[in-house]
């Protein structure tokens, strides 16, 4: 298990005090401006060499990712935004950041952005997070009254505004395309990527899009290291990193762990254990609605990071788990998420728009048992029309969960289908 001294956050119960001075009594905004100073080489390069991959759920590295920004300049100023449009099902550990540690947040936009030539950053945050744009909002105006931010921001010499900008709820916004067009006033659409945002962002402009706890570890790493950074977890894999287990644990929690540990030890060190014992395990959502469901066969020897969990056909997104017990209905808890896509679904390209409403509505019929034997090869058919054929991911994120229920519960499915068992049906059909 991690140690306290090699926590990051450690204000994240909120047992501290969460203010300027809270925070500065903890490490935070220490030596931010002779990590400036270094310049903005040599700050991309640590963050390359610390590994630290993207904490949104994609995983793409951070350190590449600020290197895409130009150099040079064109005369187009340059942006940092913040995704923190956190949404998906789940997944609440930035808003345990922006809760209780928001100077880890702010300092890190400072150094994020004077390391990619940003003088303005805006952090995107979800419409449903009030008390957390409220904590953020008091953090940033502290931060302004200490001279931390505005000009000459923390005694650095870069000037530098950060703005919080509040969501109006929708899911979609919290694709970076969407987000952008959204903070620019439209509605929340994903763009075509190419081009990325650095090189076409918000205004047209040069931009980067990173999630809150990577942009929020940032400063951390640069105070202590690459190496101390990549000292946990396994290659590819590194680093502290926040988890969240949710669903059927004794003790639903966010804590900040290594990565790469056990997937049970995860469960029965942090979560309290599966409620009825690891026995009574029926299966896992490892890290956000979009990742395949895994049963409790395949979780034995499981590893909690991206790429054991690519290996087995489930992808690591958040590190924000649902835990089912035996008592879960697996099928509509597929059928559930179903219903979520079809609904967030931005409807501008057809196999998303279309296909989300035909698999809800083939999930329907499996969830109640009232459909042919057959329409599952059909269903899954469907599920590879709309996976990667869609301009943004959310189509993929409607297609793999439903391709995992097929995958590892075929049999429960059909079984559900031949002996009709309408017990649960009703309930289900009332919602
Ligand atoms: P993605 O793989 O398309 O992109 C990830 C990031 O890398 C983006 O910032 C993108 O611009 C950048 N990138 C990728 N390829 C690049 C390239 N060739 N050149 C330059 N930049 C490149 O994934 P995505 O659509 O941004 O995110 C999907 C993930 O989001 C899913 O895995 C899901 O887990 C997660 N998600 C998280 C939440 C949440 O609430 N945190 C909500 C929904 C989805
Ligand atoms: Fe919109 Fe779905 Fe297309 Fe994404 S995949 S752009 S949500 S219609």
């Amino acid at each position: 298990m991690l140690k306290d001294q090699d926590r990051i956050f450690t204000n994240l119960y909120g047992m501290h005090d969460r203010t300027l001075k809270g925070a500065q009594s903890r490490g935070h905004w220490d030596g931010t401006a002779g990590i400036i100073e270094k310049g903005r080489d040599w700050i991309i390069q640590q963050m390359k060499d610390s590994g630290l991959r993207g904490r949104g759920g994609a995983g793409f590295p951070t350190g590449l990712k600020w290197s895409f920004m130009p150099k040079g300049s064109d005369g187009r100023p340059h942006y940092l935004v913040v995704n923190a449009d956190e949404s998906e099902p789940a997944t609440c550990k930035d808003r345990e950041i922006m809760r209780h540690d928001p100077h880890t947040l702010i300092e890190g936009c400072l150094i994020a952005s004077f390391a990619m030539g940003a003088h303005a950053a805006y952090i995107y945050i979800r419409g449903e997070y009030i008390r957390e744009k409220e904590a953020l909002q008091a953090a940033i105006d502290e931060c302004y009254d200490a001279g931390l931010l505005g000009r000459n921001a923390a005694k650095s010499g870069w000037d530098f505004d950060l703005y919080l900008h509040h969501g109006a709820g929708a899911y979609i916004c919290g694709e970076e395309t969407a987000l952008l067009e959204s903070l620019e006033g439209k509605k929340g659409m994903p763009r075509m990527k190419p081009p990325f945002p650095a090189g076409a962002g918000l205004y047209g402009c040069p931009t980067t899009v990173n999630n809150v706890e990577s942009i929020a570890v940032a400063p951390t790493i640069l105070r202590r290291g690459p190496e101390w950074f990549s000292s946990f977890g396994r290659p590819n894999n590194v680093g502290t990193k926040l988890f969240a287990l949710t669903g059927h644990v004794n003790n639903p929690c966010v804590f900040e762990e290594q990565m790469s540990l056990p997937v049970r030890e995860l469960i029965e060190k942090h979560g309290g254990g599966v409620r009825g014992g690891w026995d009574n395990l029926k299966a896992i959502i490892p890290g956000g609605a979009s990742c395949p469901i895994l049963p409790k066969d395949a979780l034995e020897d499981a590893i909690m990071d991206f790429d054991w969990m690519r290996e087995n056909k489930s992808s690591f997104g958040t590190g924000c788990m649902i835990v089912m017990d035996q008592n879960t209905d697996v099928i509509k808890a597929v059928w559930r998420l179903s219903k979520f896509f079809k609904h967030e679904s931005c409807g501008q390209c057809t196999p998303c728009r279309e296909g989300t409403g035909w698999m809800m509505r083939v999930m329907d019929r499996l969830v109640t048992g009232d459909a042919e034997v057959e329409e599952i090869d059909m269903l899954l058919d469907v599920t590879k029309q709309v996976e990667g054929h869609t301009i943004c991911a959310l189509g993929d994120a409607a297609a793999w969960p439903i391709q995992g229920l097929i995958r590892h519960f075929r049999n429960e499915i059909e079984d559900r289908i031949k002996h009709k068992r309408t017990g649960r049906v009703s309930a289900v059909a009332a919602e």
